[in-house]
């Protein structure tokens, strides 16, 4: 199959989160399997820094409203970028694509993302017939007007549009559309943009697309229900046969404890004493002693993660005797605290407040524990991560934890989104820190097979419902 992966980030080039990793490892598993698949993705001007070998695959004139709109594309196509990936071919337009934030507003315009992303979408549909695909596969909202605009450009290609975070949709001021060519009678409820008075890209996408996914079943089920659907429960209930939950794998190439550079003691599932080794060098590196279990996080520090129930359990579980060590950036409010945290108890907490993949790394190797407590997850790649590094994860049964993470054998779970119960599941892995089925539970998260294999080849199976029109 000739599939067009269209992503508003992807691994190597820019990620702020999970999306990233799925388009990366996801293109490359169905290579794997024989398909031709091409990564459409931005260029972003910061990408000048990355000295990417690039080569300039041709330009187009892209139907714009005031005539038409040139950009450029560039490859990696072309000198076999690196073996067995997915080549990406780059969108270029340094009037749209010259941002720091590609997702936020610019200080004086609060379009700019709805501009940039529109034209990434009609792009996309320029190079979806120029490059002959059969199917594009879409990701969230920065992608959501390919179908809407593959219907005024008369491209009769289908589309799957896959679900990341229903939080993040893409909503704008109507007076958008006149500015990205789309005609005012696509601002309508059924099959259009029209949502709650805004301007919809994840509405698009949701209405428009062939066929729906998202990256793990319970939260298929969720999405259809008020709590998680943010609005879009309704349609998706009413769509529910077109929607797919496909559970996300993890990159087993990028995230092996056996060979990973950034932990200063390689292991395995036979040699966990290395695992103690990596701890003791982190706890180091922490300023902590080695009188308590260490409790890790990796994540962005916004409400979805549930970054408040860690907060609110800091005194019960220094109490205890927990180191805590957390990573991330986010909102203000969570750096401050914990910021605030780490400066009352340097010898129970530390904090770091950037975007680290070392220290990521070495967390997730030296930890004993990893807190997820997502109010919700679509799928969450954190807690696969450190299940692969033998760091069972404490998560709250909602989406893709629930579906990844089994209560006292692969990690701990709590169900009701309150400090208490949060802290119910930490006094229960306290419990079992360095006990009998200590090592045990360890292995058996190492052992899991969280591989691409499994998912690339339900999405496969997918397409060809698609292609089939089944
Ligand atoms: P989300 O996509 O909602 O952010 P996921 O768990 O699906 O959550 O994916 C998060 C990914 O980003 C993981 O690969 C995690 O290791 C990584 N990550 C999150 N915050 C940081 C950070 N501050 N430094 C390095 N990696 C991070």
């Amino acid at each position: 199959m000739r599939i067009l992966f269209a992503t508003s980030e992807a691994v190597p080039f820019w990620k702020t989160g999970g999306l990233a990793d799925v388009s990366r490892a996801l293109p490359d598993a169905l290579v794997a399997r024989g398909h031709e698949v091409l990564i459409v993705h931005p260029y972003y001007r910061f990408l000048d820094d990355a000295g990417l070998p690039l080569e300039v695959g041709g330009y187009a004139r892209i139907p714009w409203p005031g005539g038409a709109m040139t950009v450029r594309y560039l490859s990696t196509e072309e000198d076999g970028f690196r073996k067995g990936e997915a080549p990406t071919l780059f969108v270029d337009q340094p009037y749209y694509f010259d941002v720091e934030d590609p997702y936020g507003p610019t200080r004086f315009d609060r379009l700019a993302a709805g501009r940039r992303f529109a034209l990434f979408c009609r792009a996309v549909v320029d190079r979806a017939r120029a490059w002959g695909a059969e199917l594009i596969h879409l990701n969230d909202w920065p992608t959501g007007l390919v179908p809407l605009y593959a219907r005024i450009d008369r491209l009769p290609t289908p589309t799957l549009f896959s679900i990341h975070n229903m939080g993040y949709q893409g909503n704008f001021p109507p007076g958008l559309l006149p500015e990205i060519g789309v005609p005012s009678d696509f601002y309508r409820i059924d099959d259009g943009v029209e949502f709650y008075g805004t301007a919809s890209f994840l509405k698009a996408g949701l209405s428009m697309s062939d066929r729906l996914s998202t990256v793990s079943p319970s939260y298929a089920r969720e999405i259809q229900t008020p709590d998680f659907g943010a609005g879009f429960e309704g349609l998706l209930h009413s769509r529910r046969g077109d929607l797919h939950g496909i559970l996300n794998g993890i990159d087993t190439r990028v995230w092996d404890p056996a060979a990973d550079p950034a932990v200063p003691m390689n292991y395995d599932v036979d040699s966990l004493a290395a695992k103690e080794l990596n701890r003791v060098e982190l706890l180091r590196e922490l300023g902590f002693d080695d009188r308590g279990p260490l409790f890790v996080v990796v994540s962005r520090l916004v409400e979805q993660k549930g970054i408040e129930f860690i907060l609110d359990s800091l005194d019960a579980l220094i109490g205890r005797g927990v180191r805590i060590a957390v990573l991330g950036s986010g909102d203000r409010r969570y750096e401050d605290a914990l910021a605030r945290a780490a400066e009352a108890f340097p010898r129970h907490v530390a904090a770091f407040f950037r975007f680290d993949e070392g220290l990521a790394r070495r967390l997730y190797a030296g930890g004993d524990y990893f807190l997820m407590p997502s109010l919700y997850e679509p799928c969450g790649l954190g807690q696969m991560i450190a299940q692969r590094y033998g760091t069972p994860p404490i998560v709250r049964a909602t989406g893709g934890l629930a579906d990844t993470v089994e209560d006292g054998v692969t990690g701990f779970t709590f169900e009701e989104p309150t400090a208490e119960a949060f802290q119910e599941a930490v006094g229960r892995a306290l419990w079992s820190w360095r006990g009998p089925d200590w090592n045990a539970m360890r292995r058996r998260c190492m052992r899991l097979d969280r591989s691409w294999r499994r998912s690339a080849a339900e999405y496969e199976a997918l397409y060809d419902a698609i292609l089939s029109g089944r």
